[in-house]
């Protein structure tokens, strides 16, 4: 049964021309669908205004790209040549619109030539502050929300437009809630929850509204707590750090996996995937969604803010670390964790850092090379990590 579901969510996934979504258009007429970009956008106000929230965090495998490259340069990452590339295919005609949130600077070019780029879908820049005082970037960013509000309702938000964000609040935290059910599965017991199947499951909320999604997570949930689960491989645990935006491949994942490493905490889809906690479901619905970005999201890239060390994963306190090809603003600014081992972060999961770095692009790696750098380095676990 999980077999069926995780198949359907890739070939979904992988739908050159998003067909899921635009099932959900033709049941819903009228709706607007709006993309989003990586990181963080507050898809609630999407949902509040009837529409459904697209996550754009790159293409397909396969997908050739021609005129994307022609409009960034060489050095940059992979994700924006590949929107635009989807977008002049027409593949984004039907869309309301974009919001791009302020991620990096290559972002903020990309709602640029978003714009320069003929007749498209409003594109809405949503600034996220980088003062985390609730008085000063708390402002801010509900001003911004109320800005983006406007837009998405097409009037200034009144009572009845905050009661259906309040009602998407619930439902995203429902999501949220199952969301994190699977990665302490992931954490506890990995191997009944292979990687694979954890990164179909968690790419279905890109496309997939909420309720949709929360029931494929909750039969998923279901179905593995009531099996017996394969044994348990003798695999280092590891975290894979630095995917928090243009995504690995698959065959990526899956390599480090057959490899002997289980990867038990990630950053996949961050922002997306990103709250610590609810967010609160009572009183004014964008003073919650201000204070969720601004208090309870993990460690990310995108917030320019002290890095807190991880705790309870039980790792080993080795990490594997993906990386571009090409220089990522936020990861390098962040703490450099694809650039320098952090032996603290390391002592803080108990034993010294080991760290190695497999290179990626959305759309290709090297499976051999991965396999034998990720076959040493969880061997090197194995063999040399501090055991007591
Ligand atoms: S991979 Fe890094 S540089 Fe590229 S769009 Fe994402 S955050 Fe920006």
């Amino acid at each position: 049964m999980t077999a069926e579901l995780i198949a359907r969510l890739r070939a979904d996934s992988e739908d050159q021309e998003l067909g899921t979504v635009r099932r959900w258009q033709a049941l819903h007429p009228g709706a607007p669908l709006v993309g989003y970009l990586p990181g963080h956008v507050p898809r609630e106000l999407i949902y509040a205004a009837g529409g459904l929230a697209v996550g754009l965090w790159g293409a397909w495998p396969g997908l050739e790209i021609i005129q994307g490259d022609a409009c960034f340069q060489s050095y940059i990452c992979h994700l924006p040549r590949s929107l635009v590339e989807m977008a002049q295919r027409g593949l984004f005609a039907d869309f309301a619109g974009l919001i791009v949130p302020s991620s990096c600077d290559v972002l903020r070019n990309l709602s640029g030539i978003w714009k320069l780029e003929g007749p498209r879908p409003w594109c809405f820049y949503l600034d996220l502050p980088q003062n985390f005082d609730t008085e000063i970037g708390g402002v801010f960013l509900r001003a911004e929300l109320l800005r983006l509000a406007t837009r998405l309702l097409g009037h200034a938000p009144e009572e009845p437009d905050l009661e259906r964000v309040r009602a998407a609040i619930v439902l995203t935290n429902r999501q949220q809630d199952r969301l994190r059910c699977l990665r302490r599965w992931r954490r506890d017991e990995p191997q009944r929850v292979p990687i694979d199947d954890y990164l179909w499951l968690i790419r279905g909320a890109l496309f997939l509204h909420p309720t949709e999604h929360i029931a494929l997570l909750e039969t998923y949930l279901e179905t593995i707590a009531q099996g017996a689960g394969p044994p348990w491989r003798d695999s280092a645990r590891v975290l894979l750090e630095g995917a928090f935006c243009e995504q690995p491949p698959a065959g990526l994942l899956k390599t480090i996996e057959q490899a002997g490493c289980a990867i038990v905490e990630e950053d996949l889809l961050l922002g997306l995937n990103w709250l610590e906690a609810p967010l609160r479901e009572d009183g004014d619905p964008l003073d919650s969604l201000v204070e969720g970005y601004l208090r309870r999201t993990r460690t990310v890239p995108f917030k320019y803010q002290d890095a807190r060390a991880r705790r309870g994963t039980g790792a080993t306190g080795s990490r594997g670390a993906g990386r571009r090809r090409d220089p990522c603003r936020p990861l390098v600014l962040r703490s450099g964790p694809a650039r320098a081992p952090q032996p603290e972060r390391g002592a803080a999961a108990g034993r010294d850092s080991l760290y190695t770095i497999p290179n990626y692009s959305e759309q290709s790696y090297q499976p051999l090379a991965v396999r034998e750098l990720v076959g040493t380095f969880s061997d090197a676990i194995r063999l040399w990590s501090q055991e007591e």
